[in-house]
């Protein structure tokens, strides 16, 4: 079917539905559970394993409050039979229904299908962030919905396409990095994989949902949900870019910042939700909260005086459907929601057009075709192809940040020493949303998959390992502690090489919030001990944000960047290591040397060291877009179609990239602009195109780029782009160009 037929017919189905809708219906549907809510508890109110529907709970929930939408798991993973007998139960209930409208059932599916076991995990977002390769992100996504499918889930909680801009954020590691361009190509890519092409989302894809929007990601005191202030231009030029993009990209379903940006809650903005995402952007799918966000508005944001009026002031500013999501809390807010229209506090047509929007993803979603068909379909579930897209995820991601007399790649042959709190831990390779919320618990690990110790077992059962440090969590904050590290000096003298595994413990949200962005002591004083032994010590990060390890840089030989590789890391790591596959990582994020000076590659030059600040300037420990290779690769031929533009014009730019090493190896070009002179200071570069690019021994490849004016904008204090005649400097690996726009 064509996309405008597709889409009457779609909204001929809503008008026909929405006629024989009660008020009652209408409200039910805006209003989101969660799992907890429908399950059999004991006599003190603890859910019972295995889980079971309570049928009281259910019947109350879908046939009295008509609720239009269910979310996530109980406190952990579910198998694929547990999941499917969840979805009969209540799928029965449905059919009970007068108006028989489906219900949509929501879940964190965020780095693969993290809450059905068995299921394949992909890096998190930041770790796929530094693939730079739009195609890993595509089949990631790709893989996720068909796995989602398997578990009978048609709604995914992602992408975060928040910036990634305040590494002290517990959610660093949900984000594609700190840039807007680098995220928004990446995003994209997130909901094609997603929702796949059709109009209607077929059998093996899922609706996404982009969150948190906006700006939830840049708190000031770097804790969860603590507020942001963003000025208008940094707005528009950081952190709405990825979202629109995604919008452009066919995104159904939006999620709201829980905390607030210049004093205004997420939920409370009407120019962000209204204005700006369905007037301007023209988004028709619908926005959903946060979790129990409508009644924190009175409870901490206090810009509402009672639930009620968290009510009214949320669904005013454009919120279509309230994560509630508990009990009894759901039932005050149907009632609630019900007095308020009654009363007139909330417009019956805003009422009318959250429930258009809400039925509208749900005919996308094909719930109404084939709901009850889906029980004997075989999907492809965790598959030998699906954990090798995982891991190749992870070796493209995998970043060289130093290689000091290129040390690496080692020879079989070489005796190794394993140390370190991350190197025995699946968790600490996988992270928070993990079969768990924070993903500490280890009884629901997939068996199969390697720790980075049992990875290199698996090689040389022989390899040496010392844990040297534990990191753990001591009165709600992460702690680290030195064990005895005479063993460690007994053990380096026996082997070549000693392997560090650093790294962060699992940790997400406001559990996940850290004090310091130094990596712990203990772990600094270890790393300290390993290069005392004199052996040479190769550095394994596992963390899902930069930590800062300034005190150790120098005295390591080389460092590898694992981010939070999910279960492949393990396996990935070692081939890297033994140089059966070279890295092709790039940073997506500016690593920053001190915890104290956190900056991004994007500053203005006020930032850097000049002839009039010749005291201090930025000064990261590593780059964005660093990330270095067994190879070498050489710039050549940076060729600008023209010196002058005018408005209309395309800019046609190209460069030879050559493989100088002995070894195929991938580099990414990564094309930045600088803009000259502007009326508002600008950034000193920003990216605009980048493209992986595979290279044999020897092989030169010529990389196009087109631009056109829109990228030479900027977005002036009122958040609006525009453009400035004047001159700009290109600029790919070492080479340079100016042009001049002219008027
Ligand atoms: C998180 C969201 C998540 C939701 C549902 C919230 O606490 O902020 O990112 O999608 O819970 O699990």
């Amino acid at each position: 079917m064509k996309k405008e037929q597709f889409e009457k017919s779609v909204e001929e189905k809503i008008k026909l539905l929405m006629a024989n809708m009660s008020l009652e219906e209408k409200i039910g549907q805006t209003c989101q559970i969660t799992l907890d809510a429908i399950l059999k508890t004991d006599t003190i109110g603890k859910i019972l394993e295995p889980l079971q529907i309570d049928e009281i709970k259910l019947n109350e929930a879908i046939l009295k409050y008509h609720v239009g939408s269910i979310l996530n798991v109980s406190s952990h993973t579910l198998t694929l039979s547990e999941w499917k007998s969840i979805h009969q139960s209540i799928n029965q209930y449905y059919l009970k229904k007068r108006s028989k409208i489906p219900l949509l059932y929501g879940i964190d599916a965020i780095h693969g299908v993290n809450y059905t076991q068995g299921a394949t995990l992909f890096p998190h977002e930041i770790g796929l962030a530094a693939t730079w390769n739009r195609e890993i992100l595509k089949k990631t996504a790709s893989i996720t919905a068909t796995e989602m499918r398997a578990s009978g889930i048609r709604w995914n909680f992602s992408p975060v396409l928040d910036l990634g801009r305040q590494p002290l954020w517990s959610r660093y590691f949900e984000t594609l990095g700190e840039d807007p361009y680098l995220a928004s190509e990446l995003g994209k890519q997130f909901i094609l994989g997603y929702q796949g092409n059709e109009n209607k989302i077929d059998r093996t894809h899922v609706v996404s949902c982009l969150k948190h929007f906006v700006g939830y990601s840049m708190p000031q005191s770097g804790r969860d949900r603590t507020p942001a202030w963003i000025p208008k231009k940094y707005m528009s030029e950081l952190y709405l870019p990825p979202f629109k993009a995604a919008i452009e990209a066919g995104a159904l379903t939006v999620m709201v910042n829980s905390g607030s940006v210049n004093g205004i809650p997420g939920h409370a903005n009407y120019n962000l939700l209204t204005k700006l995402l369905k007037q301007d952007w023209g988004f028709k799918g619908f926005v959903v909260s946060d979790w129990e966000d409508f009644s924190l508005l009175s409870s901490v944001h206090q810009t509402a005086g009672s639930y009620k009026e968290g009510i009214v002031q949320a669904i005013q500013a454009g919120v279509d459907m309230s994560m509630v999501p508990t009990s009894p809390l759901y039932k005050d807010y149907c009632t609630l929601f019900n007095e308020a229209i009654k009363e007139k506090l909330i417009d019956s047509t805003r009422l009318e057009d959250a429930v258009r929007r809400i039925l509208r993803v749900k005919l996308y979603a094909g719930l109404f075709d084939n709901l009850n068909k889906t029980k004997g379909e075989d999907y492809l579930f965790g598959t030998s192809t699906f954990k090798k897209e995982a891991e190749n995820a992870v070796l493209e991601s995998i970043t060289l940040l130093k290689n000091k007399n290129n040390i690496l790649p080692l020879n079989q042959n070489t005796k190794i020493l394993i140390i370190g709190p991350t190197a025995n831990s699946l968790n600490a390779l996988n992270g928070a949303w993990t079969h768990t919320w924070q993903g500490i618990d280890t009884t629901y690990n997939t068996p199969g998959p390697m720790s980075i110790l049992d990875a290199f077992k698996s090689r040389n059962p022989s390899i040496s390992y010392v844990k040297g440090a534990v990191n753990e969590y001591k009165d709600g904050w992460e702690s680290s502690r030195i064990l005895d590290t005479i063993k460690l000096k007994e053990e380096a003298l026996k082997n070549d090489v000693i392997l560090l595994c650093l790294g962060e413990l699992p940790g997400t949200e406001k559990p996940g919030d850290i004090r310091d962005l130094d990596l712990p002591e203990a772990q600094l004083q270890l790393a300290k001990c390993a290069i005392r032994t004199g052996k040479p010590v190769i550095a394994f990060l596992v963390e899902g944000r930069p930590r800062t390890l300034h005190p150790i840089v120098e005295g390591l030989d080389a460092i590898v960047q694992l981010y939070l590789p999910g279960d492949y890391g393990g396996s990935a790591c070692a081939k890297i290591v033994y140089g059966e596959e070279n890295p092709c990582g790039k940073l997506p994020y500016t690593y920053p040397k001190y915890s104290g000076i956190i900056e991004h590659y994007d500053h203005p030059k006020s930032v850097e060291k000049s002839k009039t600040n010749e005291w201090n300037g930025f000064d990261p420990e590593w780059e964005f877009g660093h990330g270095l290779s067994y190879s070498t690769f050489t710039y050549s031929n940076l060729v600008v179609n023209k010196d002058q533009y005018h408005d209309s014009d395309t800019i046609l730019i190209s460069i030879d990239i050559t493989n100088k090493g002995l070894r195929a190896g991938k580099e990414v070009a990564q094309l930045y602009i600088s803009d000259l002179q502007a009326q508002l200071t600008p950034a000193v570069k920003q990216l605009k195109r980048f493209d992986k690019i595979d290279l044999l021994p020897g092989q030169t490849k010529k990389v196009s780029f087109l631009l056109s004016n829109n990228d030479l904008k900027y977005a002036n204090q009122s958040g609006e782009f525009v453009n400035e005649p004047g001159f700009f400097r290109i600029q790919i690996g070492p080479l340079s160009k100016l042009i001049e726009l002219i008027k």
